[in-house]
Protein backbone atom coordinates (compact mmCIF):
# COMPACT_ATOMS: atom_id res chain seq x y z
CA UNK A 1 0.00 0.00 0.00
CA UNK A 2 1.45 3.65 -1.24
CA UNK A 3 2.52 5.42 2.07
CA UNK A 4 0.42 8.81 1.75
CA UNK A 5 3.33 10.72 3.55
CA UNK A 6 5.90 9.20 1.27
CA UNK A 7 3.66 10.94 -1.51
CA UNK A 8 4.02 14.63 -0.18
CA UNK A 9 7.30 15.98 -1.86
CA UNK A 10 9.20 18.60 0.29
CA UNK A 11 9.47 21.03 1.90
CA UNK A 12 5.57 19.95 2.48
CA UNK A 13 7.25 16.83 3.79
CA UNK A 14 8.92 18.53 6.38
CA UNK A 15 6.50 20.11 7.67
CA UNK A 16 4.07 17.44 7.71
CA UNK A 17 6.79 15.55 10.04
CA UNK A 18 7.38 18.28 12.22
CA UNK A 19 4.08 18.39 13.15
CA UNK A 20 3.80 14.46 13.60
CA UNK A 21 6.74 14.18 15.55
CA UNK A 22 4.86 17.06 17.85
CA UNK A 23 1.86 14.88 17.86
CA UNK A 24 4.01 11.93 18.37
CA UNK A 25 5.84 13.93 21.72
CA UNK A 26 2.54 14.93 23.11
CA UNK A 27 0.62 11.41 22.35
CA UNK A 28 2.60 8.73 23.70
CA UNK A 29 -0.56 6.26 23.20
CA UNK A 30 -1.11 7.29 19.33
CA UNK A 31 2.23 6.19 18.21
CA UNK A 32 5.60 5.26 18.78
CA UNK A 33 8.25 8.19 18.29
CA UNK A 34 10.93 5.61 17.57
CA UNK A 35 9.01 4.37 14.70
CA UNK A 36 8.25 8.23 13.41
CA UNK A 37 12.23 8.59 13.48
CA UNK A 38 12.87 5.37 11.88
CA UNK A 39 10.31 6.55 8.94
CA UNK A 40 11.37 10.03 8.75
CA UNK A 41 14.84 8.93 7.82
CA UNK A 42 13.94 6.32 5.04
CA UNK A 43 11.72 9.12 3.61
CA UNK A 44 14.19 11.82 3.58
CA UNK A 45 16.98 9.93 2.76
CA UNK A 46 14.63 8.48 -0.50
CA UNK A 47 12.76 11.61 -1.60
CA UNK A 48 15.39 14.00 -0.65
CA UNK A 49 18.68 12.81 -1.78
CA UNK A 50 17.00 11.78 -5.24
CA UNK A 51 15.34 15.58 -5.41
CA UNK A 52 18.27 17.59 -3.95
CA UNK A 53 21.00 15.60 -6.96
CA UNK A 54 18.40 16.27 -9.47
CA UNK A 55 18.32 20.22 -8.23
CA UNK A 56 21.82 20.63 -8.51
CA UNK A 57 22.24 18.72 -11.58
CA UNK A 58 19.80 20.91 -13.35
CA UNK A 59 21.08 23.97 -11.85
CA UNK A 60 24.77 23.38 -12.81
CA UNK A 61 23.16 22.34 -16.20
CA UNK A 62 21.60 25.89 -16.53
CA UNK A 63 24.41 27.28 -15.41
CA UNK A 64 26.83 25.77 -18.35
CA UNK A 65 24.00 26.69 -20.67
CA UNK A 66 24.49 30.71 -19.83
CA UNK A 67 28.39 30.47 -19.74
CA UNK A 68 28.09 28.99 -23.23
CA UNK A 69 25.59 31.71 -24.23
CA UNK A 70 27.46 34.33 -22.40
CA UNK A 71 31.09 32.94 -23.98
CA UNK A 72 29.46 32.77 -27.56
CA UNK A 73 28.11 36.54 -26.99
CA UNK A 74 31.94 37.27 -25.97
CA UNK A 75 33.47 35.75 -28.66
CA UNK A 76 31.49 37.57 -31.41
CA UNK A 77 31.87 41.13 -29.77
CA UNK A 78 35.91 40.48 -30.54
CA UNK A 79 35.29 38.92 -34.27
CA UNK A 80 33.38 42.45 -34.89
CA UNK A 81 35.90 43.98 -33.10
CA UNK A 82 39.33 42.17 -34.45
CA UNK A 83 37.59 41.91 -38.30
CA UNK A 84 38.04 45.76 -38.62
CA UNK A 85 41.84 45.96 -36.73
CA UNK A 86 45.19 45.03 -37.77
CA UNK A 87 46.66 42.22 -39.26
CA UNK A 88 47.58 40.82 -35.99
CA UNK A 89 44.44 41.24 -34.66
CA UNK A 90 42.66 39.15 -37.93
CA UNK A 91 45.52 36.28 -37.18
CA UNK A 92 43.10 35.93 -34.07
CA UNK A 93 39.91 35.52 -36.23
CA UNK A 94 40.17 31.68 -37.04
CA UNK A 95 40.81 30.47 -33.37
CA UNK A 96 37.80 32.27 -32.45
CA UNK A 97 35.57 30.86 -35.09
CA UNK A 98 36.77 27.36 -34.23
CA UNK A 99 35.76 27.82 -30.77
CA UNK A 100 32.37 29.20 -31.79
CA UNK A 101 31.69 26.11 -33.76
CA UNK A 102 32.85 23.64 -30.65
CA UNK A 103 30.31 26.09 -28.63
CA UNK A 104 27.40 25.30 -31.00
CA UNK A 105 27.80 21.59 -30.42
CA UNK A 106 28.40 21.87 -26.64
CA UNK A 107 24.78 24.19 -26.57
CA UNK A 108 23.02 21.37 -28.38
CA UNK A 109 24.83 18.59 -26.30
CA UNK A 110 23.61 20.42 -22.88
CA UNK A 111 20.38 20.99 -24.58
CA UNK A 112 19.96 17.47 -24.62
CA UNK A 113 21.48 16.33 -21.32
CA UNK A 114 18.74 19.33 -19.68
CA UNK A 115 15.64 17.71 -21.67
CA UNK A 116 16.57 14.62 -20.21
CA UNK A 117 17.02 15.97 -16.84
CA UNK A 118 13.46 17.54 -16.65
CA UNK A 119 12.43 14.10 -18.32
CA UNK A 120 13.83 12.61 -15.35
CA UNK A 121 12.30 14.79 -12.88
CA UNK A 122 9.88 12.92 -9.95
CA UNK A 123 6.68 13.56 -10.70
CA UNK A 124 4.88 16.19 -8.31
CA UNK A 125 4.87 19.51 -6.96
CA UNK A 126 8.68 20.35 -7.83
CA UNK A 127 8.40 19.21 -11.26
CA UNK A 128 5.12 20.57 -11.91
CA UNK A 129 6.75 24.52 -10.30
CA UNK A 130 9.62 24.04 -11.83
CA UNK A 131 8.25 24.04 -15.59
CA UNK A 132 5.92 26.76 -15.09
CA UNK A 133 8.24 29.18 -13.78
CA UNK A 134 10.08 28.71 -16.76
CA UNK A 135 7.39 29.22 -19.05
CA UNK A 136 8.63 33.02 -18.62
CA UNK A 137 11.75 32.88 -20.52
CA UNK A 138 13.12 35.68 -18.15
CA UNK A 139 12.01 34.01 -14.68
CA UNK A 140 15.11 35.12 -13.33
CA UNK A 141 14.75 38.77 -13.35
CA UNK A 142 11.61 38.33 -10.86
CA UNK A 143 13.90 37.23 -8.46
CA UNK A 144 15.15 39.73 -6.31
CA UNK A 145 17.37 37.36 -4.50
CA UNK A 146 18.88 36.22 -8.05
CA UNK A 147 19.64 40.22 -8.95
CA UNK A 148 20.90 40.66 -5.71
CA UNK A 149 22.78 37.58 -6.52
CA UNK A 150 24.12 38.77 -9.46
CA UNK A 151 25.17 41.60 -8.25
CA UNK A 152 27.13 40.79 -4.77
CA UNK A 153 29.04 38.20 -7.19
CA UNK A 154 30.37 41.39 -8.93
CA UNK A 155 27.98 40.67 -12.20
CA UNK A 156 26.39 43.31 -15.10
CA UNK A 157 22.88 43.50 -11.90
CA UNK A 158 25.49 45.63 -9.70
CA UNK A 159 26.16 48.24 -12.63
CA UNK A 160 24.67 50.30 -14.85
CA UNK A 161 24.60 48.19 -18.48
CA UNK A 162 21.64 46.39 -17.71
CA UNK A 163 22.93 42.96 -19.51
CA UNK A 164 20.79 40.60 -17.21
CA UNK A 165 18.01 42.53 -19.13
CA UNK A 166 18.96 41.82 -22.51
CA UNK A 167 19.59 38.64 -23.68
CA UNK A 168 21.71 37.97 -26.27
CA UNK A 169 20.62 35.72 -28.97
CA UNK A 170 16.71 34.46 -29.27
CA UNK A 171 18.36 31.07 -30.16
CA UNK A 172 20.05 30.39 -26.73
CA UNK A 173 16.72 30.82 -23.96
CA UNK A 174 18.14 28.36 -22.01
CA UNK A 175 21.68 30.24 -21.83
CA UNK A 176 19.57 33.56 -20.65
CA UNK A 177 20.11 34.43 -16.99
CA UNK A 178 22.34 36.35 -15.08
CA UNK A 179 26.16 36.64 -15.35
CA UNK A 180 28.84 33.51 -15.11
CA UNK A 181 32.33 33.66 -15.39
CA UNK A 182 31.83 34.31 -19.36
CA UNK A 183 29.75 37.27 -19.37
CA UNK A 184 31.17 39.63 -22.20
CA UNK A 185 30.38 42.50 -20.12
CA UNK A 186 32.20 41.31 -17.53
CA UNK A 187 34.98 40.36 -19.15
CA UNK A 188 35.10 43.64 -20.92
CA UNK A 189 38.12 45.61 -19.21
CA UNK A 190 36.67 48.44 -21.41
CA UNK A 191 33.60 49.20 -20.33
CA UNK A 192 32.69 50.45 -16.90
CA UNK A 193 36.38 50.37 -16.21
CA UNK A 194 35.37 47.38 -15.29
CA UNK A 195 38.34 44.69 -14.53
CA UNK A 196 37.79 41.10 -14.54
CA UNK A 197 40.03 39.35 -11.41
CA UNK A 198 41.06 36.21 -11.23
CA UNK A 199 38.78 36.91 -7.84
CA UNK A 200 36.14 38.26 -9.09
CA UNK A 201 36.23 35.33 -12.28
CA UNK A 202 35.47 32.57 -9.08
CA UNK A 203 33.30 34.80 -7.72
CA UNK A 204 31.13 34.77 -10.40
CA UNK A 205 30.81 31.18 -10.56
CA UNK A 206 28.31 30.51 -7.37
CA UNK A 207 29.56 27.94 -4.93
CA UNK A 208 26.59 25.56 -3.73
CA UNK A 209 26.44 21.73 -3.48
CA UNK A 210 22.85 20.40 -3.00
CA UNK A 211 23.91 16.61 -2.52
CA UNK A 212 26.22 17.95 1.01
CA UNK A 213 24.11 17.99 3.99
CA UNK A 214 23.22 20.15 5.81
CA UNK A 215 22.63 22.63 3.46
CA UNK A 216 24.82 25.89 3.39
CA UNK A 217 22.80 28.98 3.51
CA UNK A 218 23.77 29.98 0.38
CA UNK A 219 22.53 26.44 -0.73
CA UNK A 220 19.12 26.76 0.14
CA UNK A 221 18.70 30.37 -1.54
CA UNK A 222 19.78 28.48 -4.46
CA UNK A 223 17.57 25.80 -4.48
CA UNK A 224 14.41 28.36 -3.09
CA UNK A 225 15.33 30.79 -6.13
CA UNK A 226 16.12 28.21 -9.08
CA UNK A 227 13.88 25.43 -8.37
CA UNK A 228 10.39 27.21 -6.30
CA UNK A 229 11.74 31.26 -7.59
CA UNK A 230 11.56 31.80 -4.05
CA UNK A 231 13.19 34.53 -2.28
ZN1 LIG B 1 26.85 44.25 -18.35
ZN1 LIG C 1 27.96 40.44 -16.73
ZN1 LIG D 1 22.35 39.78 -13.39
Amino acid sequence: MKNPVKQIRLPALEEVLNYIQDVAGASSRWINWQIIRGKRHIWWETDWEVLSRWAQSIIETEERLREITQRENFLKKYIHKYHAGSESARAALPDFIEELIALDHEYVRLERIYDTLLAGCPVGPIKSGYEWIRKEPQWYLKSEWLRQDCARRGGCCGRQCKCCESPPDAMRRKGWGHCTAQCACCNDELEDGFRLTERNRRMLKPDFDLTVYPWSDYSREMFRAYIWSLD
